[in-house]
């Protein structure tokens, strides 16, 4: 933890590592390879701002480990962006892209800027600069970046044009997160969402539940909250709760119906930030309650689908008694003293890094799509999507159930080995 309290990400994804690396007794020689990323990039990038001044902003690009394939991973900006939130985003690409079994290794990259404060036109120069100072580093065999907070489909077109400027030729195959029609796939917006669906299937069939027989309540209201609550209902569940952030009250709130929440109905009046609007809610029959109750409902299945850090020390222990399943659709919604609690509770957790790893497995097709100039058609998309996400949930559960191991271990067991493995066959360690 850092001396302000907070946590320090990259410590935090270190000593995971170090914990799994313990479990398995990997040697030195790999424990320190696989510890800090094999590159990183720090570099400036000028832009002439709107009001004639010049203004410098920082950017990273950080490319943990690559023995599996192309670095991959998003790019983000903002404000608070840190070259260690960097390198642990990397480090958990790794992990991500390896627990999926695709042939990618991990990266990260950020700009340390405010999208909200910057013209259209000076973020195209902060792309496109970004583009500049990378493009001998990445590229379709090399690195491939993806939007991530507060970039979008835009921002990697215009990195995508400045690399391919660059290059002199089309490659697609560079960066992924483009519309549709312009190198993106179909099913990428689904992806996310019906992938942590396809996990939760897969351990309902293990824990000899049917799905029809189980209810479930949901933190957050945005991309992977409703795709989750799409498939999920479709399978036959009901899901009572769901939350989101009010922006004009800067707190959160719950939107609850005990005999199932209507999905077209509940994002009829919500916002593209996935928004919820109170006042209509309550005339449609919705409770709306305080946002921290999301964690203490009558539920079998939790499927925290907002941000990191919402099951803590403080509120685990609310957690009703009639859970048995949490599926992460989140990255880092467990602080590791919750966890413990959960451990040794014996709910069955989904690990966010597995749970939600239909992002970038969808992001892959796109990659193999480009590269080929040839784009499938969504059902075939989605359908290749549950047999990788089946087969990756099956390796994690075999591996807890025959080792007697928590899932979140024997998840960061599989992609461990199998990245130190490819390190070794290389020769490289
Ligand atoms: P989003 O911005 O579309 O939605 C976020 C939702 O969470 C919104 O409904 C928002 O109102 C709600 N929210 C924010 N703060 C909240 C709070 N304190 N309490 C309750 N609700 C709150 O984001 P998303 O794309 O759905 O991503 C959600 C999480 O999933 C993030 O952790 C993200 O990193 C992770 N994730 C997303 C993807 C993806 O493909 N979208 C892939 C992997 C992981």
């Amino acid at each position: 933890m850092a001396s302000n309290g907070a946590y320090n990400a990259f410590e935090m994804a270190r000593a995971q590592f170090d914990h799994i690396a313990d479990l398995i007794g990997l040697d030195e020689g790999a424990r320190a390879f696989l510890r800090t990323p094999q590159r990183e990039f720090h570099f400036t990038i000028p832009v002439h701002m709107d009001d004639g001044t010049v203004q410098v902003f920082q950017g990273f690009r950080c490319q943990h480990n690559d023995a599996r394939g192309p670095s991959k991973g998003g790019i983000r900006f903002h404000p608070q962006e840190t070259i260690d939130t960097v390198r642990a985003l990397s480090m958990w690409m790794t992990w991500k892209c390896a627990v999926v079994d695709i042939p990618l290794g991990g990266g990260k990259g950020g700009v340390i800027c405010d999208p909200h404060n910057l013209s259209m036109r000076e973020q195209e120069q902060i792309c496109r600069g970004f583009a500049r100072q990378l493009a001998r580093n990445i590229g379709p065999v090399l690195d491939v970046p993806a939007p991530d907070v507060m970039t979008n489909a835009q921002h990697m077109l215009w990195m995508m044009d400045e690399f391919e400027e660059i290059q002199g030729g089309h490659f697609p195959g560079v960066i992924t997160g483009k519309p549709v029609g312009m190198g993106g796939s179909l099913g990428r917006t689904e992806a996310t969402g019906y992938g942590v669906v396809y996990t939760i299937r897969e351990a309902l069939k293990e824990l000899n539940i049917r799905p029809n027989d189980t209810v479930a309540g949901v933190q957050g209201f945005g991309n992977v909250a409703q795709y989750a609550i799409e498939l999920y209902t479709q399978m036959g569940g009901k899901v009572i709760s769901v939350s989101c952030w009010d922006q004009k009250d800067q707190c959160a709130y719950v939107f609850r119906k005990m005999d199932g929440i209507d999905l077209p109905q509940l994002q009829s009046i919500t916002d593209r930030f996935g928004g919820i609007d109170q006042a209509k809610a309550k005339d449609l029959g919705y409770e709306v309650l305080p946002g921290d109750v999301w964690i203490d409902q009558d539920v079998d299945i939790l499927i925290p689908s907002a941000l990191e850090n919402s099951i803590t020390a403080e509120n685990v222990e609310k957690i009703s008694k009639r859970v048995k399943i949490i599926a992460e659709g989140a990255n880092g919604p467990t602080t590791p003293d919750a966890d413990k609690v959960i451990h040794e509770r014996g709910i069955h957790v989904i690990p966010d890094f597995l749970a939600n790893a239909g992002g970038v497995t969808c992001s892959y097709f796109e990659q193999v799509q480009s590269n080929m100039n040839y784009f499938w058609e969504k059902d075939e998309v989605l359908g290749k999507l549950d047999v990788k996400m089946t087969a990756a949930y099956s390796a994690v559960s075999e591996l807890a159930r025959k080792q007697n191991m928590y899932m979140r271990d024997a998840a960061y067991v599989v992609s461990i080995n199998r990245v130190a493995e490819a390190c070794r066959q290389r020769g490289w360690i």
